[in-house]
Order: C-alpha cells, then sequence, then structure tokens
C-alpha cells in the first residue's frame, strides 16, 4: 500500500468514525400499531411442531405461515425471497453503500413447542400494564400474576401481549420473525440508513431440535449471523453448553425368587449404586449460572435388564469430558467389582458450546452489544443453559450469537411479551446493520 492510499485510508477511517458515533445518537420510529398488527398476523397461525415426525417441517401445517412470509417478503421488498422443499426461508436485503461491508444475517424459527398447544390462539393486548394480577382467563381462573412472575413489574406502563390461558403465546419465536421483517421493512423505507448486505433466513422445526439441520450455511452466505430467540429485554448470548446423552445398560440375572439365593442378579440394584455413585449435588435441581451436571432423565428397569438414560451439560470443555470420563470410569468399576460386564454405557455428543467459535470473532458480539447501547438498552450478557440454534449454526460456520426476542415464560399458557420489547428488538437490528457497515 503506497503513502497515498495509507493516508486516504486513514482519512477513510476518520471519516467512518465520526459517522458511526453519530449514528450512535440517531434515534428510529418503529410504528407500534404496526408491530402489534404483524406479531398477531402471526401467532393467530397454529404452527405448533411434532418431535414423532420425521419430515421436514415436522408438521404440514407450518407450510400456511411459511407460505404467508414469502410474500410478505416479497410484498415489503426483499430480493432473492427463496423457500426450499424443507420450508427454509430465506431473503436479501442489498447493500446500499458502495464500499465493502460483511454479509451479515438474521434468523428466527417460525414454528411453536409442542410442549403445550399452538392452536386457537387468542392474545390480548393489555394496555398500559398496571403492575397488579393480569386475568387471562376469568372461567377457568388463570391469572398471570407479578407475585409468581415478578419479571412482569419491569413492563408496568408498557403494553403486553398475553394469551387467554388456553394456549401458549407463541412469542417464542414469532416476536422473532415480527422483528426481523419489521426492521427490513424500516430499512427499505428509510434508504438514508446505510447498510451492507443483510441475509434472513427463517426455519421451521426449532423447537424439536432440528431448525439448523437443514439449513444451507453456503446458500445463506452470510459472514456471521444473530439468532433473534432470547427472551427478556437486553439478554444477549454466545456461550451455551456442551451437550452429550448417555445411555447406561445394567444386565441383570432372572430366577425363580424362591429359588434364587446366589443365583439372581437384580439389574435395578446395580442401576441404584450407578446412581448414587455420581455426584448428587451436581444435578439440574442443585445447579446454576456456570455449573454443570448429570442429569437422571428416565429409568426403565426390571429384574433382568434396566435402562438409565443420562444427559450431560456443562459449559467448560474439559468439565464436560471429565464428566463423560466419570462415567466410563464408573461403569468400568462396576464391572470390575462384578468380575463381568453387567454395565455399558454409550455416550454421544449432541451439541457443543458455541463460545469456542464466537470468541476468535468477537467483534460479532461487541456490535450486538454497542447496538443495544446506542438504543439505551443495557446488555444482559449471560450463559445459556441449554443450546440454541445457532450454537449448532457456529459449528457448520456460521457464527451466530442469541439477541433477545422480548417474550416471557415461553412454552406455556403465562407466555407474554411486553411490544416495547419487540420494537427495541427491531431497533437493534437496524443499529447492528448500521454500525456494521461503518465499522473498520
Ligand atoms: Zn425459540
Amino acid at each position: 500500500m503506497g503513502i497515498f492510499t495509507e493516508n486516504l485510508t486513514n482519512l477513510v477511517n476518520v471519516h467512518l468514525n465520526m459517522l458511526y458515533f453519530a449514528s450512535l445518537k440517531k434515534n428510529y420510529m418503529i410504528d407500534k400499531k404496526h408491530i402489534i398488527d404483524r406479531f398477531i398476523s402471526y401467532v393467530t397461525i397454529d404452527t405448533e411442531s411434532d418431535p414423532n415426525s420425521d419430515t421436514t417441517p415436522s408438521t404440514e401445517k407450518q407450510w400456511n405461515l411459511a407460505h404467508a412470509l414469502v410474500k410478505e417478503l416479497t410484498a415489503i421488498g426483499m430480493t432473492d425471497v427463496s423457500i426450499d422443499q424443507n420450508a427454509y426461508i430465506m431473503a436479501t436485503l442489498p447493500s446500499n453503500v458502495d464500499h465493502d461491508v460483511p454479509v451479515i444475517g438474521f434468523i428466527s424459527h417460525f414454528d411453536t413447542s409442542p410442549d403445550f398447544t399452538g392452536a386457537n390462539i387468542k392474545p390480548q393486548i393489555i394496555e398500559k400494564y398496571d403492575g397488579k394480577d393480569i386475568v387471562l382467563n376469568a372461567e377457568k381462573d388463570i391469572v398471570l400474576s407479578p407475585d409468581l412472575f415478578d419479571d412482569l413489574l419491569q413492563y408496568t406502563g408498557q403494553t403486553l401481549i398475553t394469551t387467554d390461558g388456553n394456549t401458549l403465546l407463541g412469542a417464542d419465536d414469532k416476536a422473532g420473525i415480527t422483528e426481523i421483517v419489521s426492521a427490513m421493512e424500516y430499512l427499505i423505507q428509510h434508504p438514508e440508513i446505510k447498510h451492507g448486505e443483510i441475509r434472513i433466513g427463517f426455519t421451521p422445526d426449532e423447537e424439536i431440535g432440528r431448525g439448523a439441520h437443514k439449513f444451507d450455511v453456503e446458500k445463506f452466505g452470510a459472514e456471521w449471523a444473530y439468532t433473534m430467540d432470547g427472551s427478556q429485554i437486553g439478554e444477549l448470548e454466545y456461550e451455551n453448553f456442551n451437550a452429550a446423552a448417555a445411555t447406561v445398560k445394567i444386565k441383570g440375572t432372572i430366577v425363580h425368587p424362591g429359588y434364587a439365593k446366589g443365583k439372581m442378579v437384580n439389574s435395578m440394584y446395580i442401576a441404584t449404586e450407578f446412581i448414587n455413585s455420581l455426584p448428587l449435588l451436581e444435578t439440574p435441581e442443585h445447579t446454576e449460572n456456570y455449573q454443570g451436571f448429570f442429569h437422571l432423565a428416565s429409568i426403565d428397569g426390571s429384574v433382568e435388564e434396566t435402562v438409565l438414560k443420562y444427559i450431560v451439560r456443562d459449559h467448560d470443555k474439559d468439565h464436560f469430558n471429565a464428566r463423560k470420563e466419570a462415567m466410563h470410569q464408573l461403569t468400568f468399576d462396576i464391572n470390575t467389582q462384578y468380575e463381568r460386564e453387567v454395565v455399558t454405557i454409550d455416550i454421544e455428543d449432541q451439541y457443543f458450546n458455541m463460545k469456542e467459535k464466537i470468541e476468535p470473532v468477537m467483534h460479532i458480539v461487541d456490535i450486538a452489544a454497542e447496538a443495544m447501547l446506542a438504543v439505551n438498552i443495557k446488555p444482559l450478557i449471560k450463559p445459556i443453559r441449554g443450546g440454541t440454534d445457532g450454537s449448532q449454526l457456529s459449528y457448520m460456520g456460521l457464527p451466530c450469537p442469541n439477541i433477545f426476542a422480548g417474550g416471557h415464560n415461553f412454552h406455556g399458557r403465562y407466555e407474554y411479551v411486553p411490544v416495547e420489547s419487540m420494537i427495541k428488538a427491531t431497533e437493534v437490528i437496524c443499529k447492528i446493520a448500521e454500525l456494521t457497515a461503518l465499522r473498520k
């Protein structure tokens, strides 16, 4: 690089920095009613997914919203709108600057959890929430109360959308879709806001763990992306569990109980030895934050054979490996004690902590945090005690932190979302687009 171009680059950098800080101050005007209408148009379409189905999408009805979204994306002026044979939707907002800007993406899922029914959702709008109990359903005496859900109190004075007590709401993750579509529409209508190319992706079947499975990272073509699938306002997540599932099989010997002396081996007793040899305080009910656990999910036992199903979770890779090793060692010890192979164990990795893939590109988290600060939100950075589609996508080559979508109490009748949080998430998306274009 010659001296001239070097100076020019410096000048451009100074200019970009000035724009950068100027843009931090600019406010957006997102229309509240428009957000509410859009959100309600999505949640009133039933898209419950089904873990017992082998098809993609797992339920035929997910196509209903998928097709509607394709129409809407085309109508608001997105380009390259596509839907594949598995109902994965992608679309592009072209760059409106002439310098090179990394292509970034925003992703959410349109299915709702099979944990609770998503049919006939009748959203209720609570204006200027007064901080008191919300009667979801007078007839069935179902109340959403700050006594039980004290998060409600941070939203007094705001507009809440709740269920009628009979269904979940589907803010997970139709709030995310509302925010992404609304942000794209806003950027299209405000060409004075400068941004690079933005890709958006909507997936089926996230709630049954398959949202990322058939996601075509190459076709998406983004350098990094964000899932808009977190909960309360401010959430920004780039760490999740490392996860494995273990199946422990214990073989016993069945003999007539009346004549069993010295012959019968009751596999259920050996199973209790196995269970009690693992640290009993390292279970979900005794752990939080960065503490990992062994979780005994089921026991299926008879004298002859007992099967234990565990899940193993830990944020720390070394601790995670040590947990798996401890289970292998315990298996070995019990077999040694019985002088034959009574226990067999099969441990399969499920997903890994995305931190490993995000840390080398930490600026993608920084941009999201700066975007939140720029729209007056305090980023809440905390580890996810679970997995996200973003963690799978990160390992598929698309680093993908998770940002709040605004809802609370997912997967049940007490689910609700403050409209103001959806507006803020929409602003965060616009701001991330803007900051990415200004960043050097
Ligand atoms: Zn979700």
